[in-house]
């Protein structure tokens, strides 16, 4: 697999750390611009958004689905951001591709399922989009690495990988525990593959953004994917994770970047 490529976006600047930020769910078209409008304000140039969420129970807000495109769509033409979402189905890999969105994402549960796995890469065969693979929930790098030569072997090749934790019984601190080791190995195994570290979904809480977020950087990881909201405390999903984007503005700049030896 040494022949992944960056995840180069024309007009991005290339240096560490690659910011994508924005809500958790894209809730309503209102919140959606809003909070893009914000977000571009602070100089951010990538927006995540998710439409199709994976819920751990049923009953819950389960996104917008399709209906939200046409609103990342505005967030493109207002703004000039990239836009950014989860698929994990074949069905939300149509419906992105169709909607010109420029980056996609595949979440945690999916990236733990080899069938959903191959689904979505044949969906993408063909395709030149570049596409981030989250960790399995459970701390199995083989299932990691075997998601995204997936994904590559349908002939993508800017690929990406996402670190956001592992699920564990302790839940004291992190949400998902980060478990270091792991990604660092996967960088030791494919040294071209970016990883970008996920601290909203790692640590649960707002407050340990800016740790993680330090923590990955001394890693060396090359970017970030941060939740962040227009008015957090009243987000639909993982409100007590997501941070304004003036806040994430001042995470960001109070990061310290080293030169990376590796
Ligand atoms: C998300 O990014 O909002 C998400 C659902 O994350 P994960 O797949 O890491 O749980
Ligand atoms: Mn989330």
């Amino acid at each position: 697999m040494n022949d992944i490529q960056p995840i180069a976006l024309p007009g991005v600047d290339p240096r560490r750390p690659l910011v994508i930020a924005g809500p958790c769910s894209a809730e309503t078209e209102e919140q959606v611009i809003e909070t893009a409008r914000l977000l571009a304000a602070e100089g951010f140039r990538i927006y995540r958004a998710g439409l199709w969420k994976p819920r751990t129970k049923p009953g819950g807000f389960e996104g917008v689905g399709a209906a939200g495109i046409p609103w990342l769509q505005r967030v493109r033409r207002e703004t000039g951001m990239y836009v950014s979402t989860e698929v994990a189905t074949r069905e939300h890999v149509a419906a992105a591709l169709a909607g010109g969105i420029d980056l996609l994402w595949i979440g945690a549960r999916t990236a733990a399922n080899p069938f959903a796995m191959q689904e979505i890469a044949d969906a993408l065969r063909g395709q030149d989009i570049p596409v981030l693979v989250k960790n399995p929930v459970s701390p199995d790098l083989e299932l990691w690495i075997g998601a995204i030569e997936r994904i590559r072997n349908a002939g993508i090749r800017r690929i990406g990988a996402i670190h956001r934790g592992f699920t564990s019984i302790d839940k004291s601190l992190y949400r998902n525990h980060p478990m270091w080791a792991i990604p660092i190995e996967l960088h030791r195994r494919l040294p071209s593959l970016p990883i970008f570290c996920d601290p909203s979904h790692i640590g649960g809480k707002r407050e340990l953004i800016a740790p993680l977020s330090q923590q990955a950087m001394d890693l060396g990881f090359g970017g970030l994917i941060v939740e962040a909201h227009c008015s957090p405390d009243c987000a639909w999903s993982d409100k007590a994770q997501q941070v304004t984007p003036e806040a994430l503005a001042y995470i960001v700049r109070n990061l310290t970047i080293r030169e990376q030896t590796s």
